[in-house]
């Protein structure tokens, strides 16, 4: 009986020998926990989580892989709370919606999501699509495509002729009379019904557009689009299905409603007054500042014919005030949600914003951990996201420099691993 024990042990011991880690010999290590940065480090990854932080280089035993970020600043990957996956600007996309099919939509975010991974956004949210981004979603988790975690919402929820009813600005004979399968509720009926769908659907989280936006082809940028109980009606169903609620909001009023509803995010913010900053505070709310997407359809909107005509004057009232209120926002003390909005610019300039963040008085260690720590929490992955720690899901980025000290090093990654995996070296 000894003798089987000691052949059971000999055995478990070349059985575990040879399962191999990864040594990372870093130079700095950002701790987004603390705040602080960390000098010569090594982080030894097992499968996909961080299972040791050794103080200087520290190299395996034979077979384990060693790779030299000496000269790097190494942080966990970074989330991105707003993005769509399945599109990216371009002239022709209203055109689009009615030519391009879901395969075409597809075969596209391919390419979109694998690009977001190489910037170093390892985890998303993803705010809206044709509901293509879920089985996008789902070809990345299974390992058949590349690209980052994937949190997504599906198809957003409008309200008639809203922000995001899928057939704004059609001729008549293809509007019909979208409802809650396909995202629009007008009723608290409706509203309960379009949650559970998504749910159904495969959806993680609900977003809602609770007033008009730029992009749509609709004339109001601003105005308040749900009732405050179609809200409650939303947030208190989602909550069943363990979903956070995500509201689009550039208008005052439209907020004030989806904060008082219960949502979670409020998505750019724009003409967000006092009151509702402090609002937002007093219900644990955070804003998602978007300030690249301000930018870009600014200057997007003055290139002739790039917009429909009707979104022009939205795109110029809206969008060179972004970075204004997300500054003021910040300086009174609402929780500020990393997220950008890509695919309303070019995806892979995600980090971009990092810099807007920076030039609008958020010190870079804080937008930082916007992008890690405070992301995670609100995706409820605070154990396993947003920080190099052991036991973490081994979601590692590094940079050439100390964004501490120069922020538009964040548009440069050098080294991406997710799940424990090489991405870019
Ligand atoms: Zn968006």
């Amino acid at each position: 009986m000894q003798k089987l024990h000691t052949l059971i042990l000999i055995f478990a011991c070349t059985f575990f020998s040879q399962a191999q880690d990864t040594y990372l010999q870093c130079g700095k290590i950002i701790d987004t926990k603390a705040g602080k940065i960390l000098i010569e480090k090594t982080i030894v990854v097992s499968g996909n989580k961080i299972t040791k932080i050794q103080d200087g280089y520290t190299t395996g035993k034979k077979g384990d892989t060693t790779i030299d970020l000496k000269g790097k600043t190494v942080m966990p990957g970074l989330i991105d709370m707003h993005v769509h996956l399945e599109e990216e600007t371009n002239p022709k996309k209203y055109i689009q919606r009615y030519t391009d099919n879901e395969a075409d939509i597809a075969y596209n975010s391919v390419e979109f999501a694998k690009t977001t991974l190489m910037a170093g956004f390892t985890t998303v949210r993803d705010l809206g699509g044709s509901g293509v981004n879920i089985s996008l979603k789902k070809a990345i988790s299974k390992g058949r495509i590349d690209g980052p975690r994937v949190f997504t919402a599906g198809k957003a929820l409008a309200t008639t002729g809203g922000h995001a009813d899928p057939t704004n600005g059609s001729k008549r004979i293809l509007i019909g009379d979208p409802g809650p399968k396909e995202g629009v509720v007008n009723s608290i009926g409706d509203a309960k019904k379009a949650v559970r769908q998504r749910y159904k659907n495969g959806a993680d989280l609900i977003k809602i557009t609770a007033t008009g936006g730029v992009l749509s082809v609709a004339k109001s940028s601003s105005n308040p689009q749900f009732t405050l109980e179609e809200i409650k009606a939303i947030c208190e169903t989602a909550k069943d299905y363990g979903f956070h609620v995500a509201a689009h909001a550039h208008g005052d009023e439209g907020m004030q409603r989806a904060i008082l509803g219960g949502v979670k995010t409020i998505e750019h913010g724009t003409l967000m007054s006092e009151k509702t900053m402090d609002l937002m505070k007093q219900h644990d709310a955070y804003l998602v500042p978007t300030i690249t997407a301000g930018k870009e359809v600014t200057e997007k909107a003055a290139i002739k014919n790039y917009y429909p005509a009707i979104i022009v004057p939205k795109a110029l009232e809206i969008g060179p005030k972004i970075q204004n209120t997300f500054s003021k926002a910040y300086k009174r003390g609402v929780g500020i949600a990393f997220g950008t909005d890509a695919g309303v610019y070019k995806h892979g300039q995600n980090a971009k914003e990092f810099e807007f963040m920076v030039e609008a008085g958020m010190p870079a260690i804080e937008a930082i951990q916007s992008a890690t720590t405070t992301n995670a929490k609100l995706l409820n992955m605070q154990d396993q996201l947003g920080q190099i720690a052991i036991g973490f899901l081994a979601d590692i980025v590094a940079v050439n420099d100390d964004p501490t000290k120069k922020i538009s090093t964040m548009e440069n990654i050098v080294f991406v691993m997710k799940d424990g995996k090489v991405y870019k070296k």
